[in-house]
């Protein structure tokens, strides 16, 4: 399968890039008919000097459409009667700019050296770019059940935007993901995923890369590797195949947590050759059926593409993806509470090896 890309502007100004299966080809050439004033974002960066980490301010937020009714999805395509963000009357995958960025290439850029009594607190302009990723345009479908030619091409979609999004200068970091569920407070319910391009490496990355870091100057080893090598042949595997394994972490902090690793090691998703991303496909799917499955109404999930930032620590990141729901039994979520959310401690209360066996046992035809 080959993708064909097609390029175009929204009535106020925003790309939008339609992605089409070359196997069925459409022109995209309808236009934004809406009247829509200009985005402007004024996001800024502060610099948390404690942490070390930079908090993003994106107060401009406030006002984004909130759980719309199915007749009024921005996300479905147009009809003659009704234009979305989307104005084309059908698609495959379309990705477009949020219209409700935290991070914009063209965000406000006087801002102050500091915020305002705090010269530690460094400022600057929320600089980056929030894409949306609309999977497919029919709204009630969901990831899991998209097919395999659909969700490979949402993989390319992927891989394209990261390589895209990480030749735009100041970008650090590219993070694809997908919050599903109204229990995780996804705003809107039609099937999608956002891509962050960041200014900065963001703090869960940087952390897992000074561990890799410090693993190679204490021992001369991979910790990617040799945690990968344990866990392909260890008792928390849910799923594998020749180039993925998916497996419930050793320390896994969500009720239900799934990582997917490939079995070759590379920094990012435009690294994978096409058959690995074949097999990512299958492998996924797998985990997802199990995930909508392994209770009686589909799992929440939250999908977090870890890859290697833009500049640096290539050579030492592994990509990997990690898949975690908040739900912990029907009806109950895990709330992060005071050792989570006050002192970043997590405290669980499923057993990995439990998990994975549950995961394992559901039957997923
Ligand atoms: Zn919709």
């Amino acid at each position: 399968m080959g993708v064909i890309r097609t390029g175009r502007r929204l009535a106020d100004g925003r790309e939008i890039l339609y992605f089409d299966d070359d196997r069925h080809p459409v022109a995209r050439t309808a236009v934004d008919p809406r009247d829509l004033p200009p985005v402007s974002t004024h996001s800024q960066l502060r610099y948390d000097a404690l942490l070390g980490e930079w908090v993003v301010i994106a107060s401009h937020r406030q006002s984004r459409t909130f759980l719309p009714p199915a007749d009024q999805c921005p996300l479905c395509p147009s009809r003659p009667d009704r234009a979305t963000e989307i104005p084309e009357s059908d698609y495959q995958v379309v990705v477009f700019e949020n219209r409700f960025p935290s991070l914009a290439t063209g965000v406000a850029t006087d801002v102050p050296a500091a915020a305002p009594g705090a010269p530690s607190a460094e400022l600057r302009p929320g600089y980056g770019r929030c894409e949306v990723v609309c999977f497919t345009s029919e709204h009630d479908r969901v990831f899991a059940d998209l097919g395999s030619d659909r969700a490979r091409l949402v993989v390319d979609v992927w891989a394209e935007r990261t390589a895209e999004l990480s030749r735009l200068d100041g970008v650090q970091q590219v993070y694809c993901f997908e919050n599903h569920g109204e229990e995780i407070g996804v705003t809107l319910s039609h099937p999608h995923g956002q891509i962050y391009a960041y200014p900065f490496v963001t703090p869960r990355v940087a952390k897992v890369l000074a561990a890799a870091c410090r693993h190679r100057e204490q021992t001369g080893g991979d910790l990617f590797a040799d945690v990968m090598a344990a866990e392909r042949s260890g008792p928390r595997v849910v799923t594998a195949n020749e180039h993925w394994t998916a497996f419930v972490p050793a320390a896994a902090r969500w009720p239900f947590e799934v990582q997917l690793f490939p079995t070759r090691k590379v920094p990012d998703l435009p690294a994978l050759t096409d058959d690995e991303r074949d097999a990512f496909v299958e492998v996924y799917l797998d985990v997802l059926a199990r995930f909508a499955r392994r209770m009686d109404t589909p799992m929440p999930y939250i999908a977090s593409w870890n890859q290697a930032p833009v500049h640096e620590g290539r050579d030492e990141w592994w990509l990997h993806l990690q898949l975690f729901s908040l739900r912990r039994a029907p009806g109950k979520l895990k709330y992060l509470a005071g050792s989570e959310s006050g002192m970043g401690a997590f405290i669980t209360d499923t057993n990995p090896e439990d998990v994975a066996e549950a995961l394992r046992s559901v039957v997923v035809e």
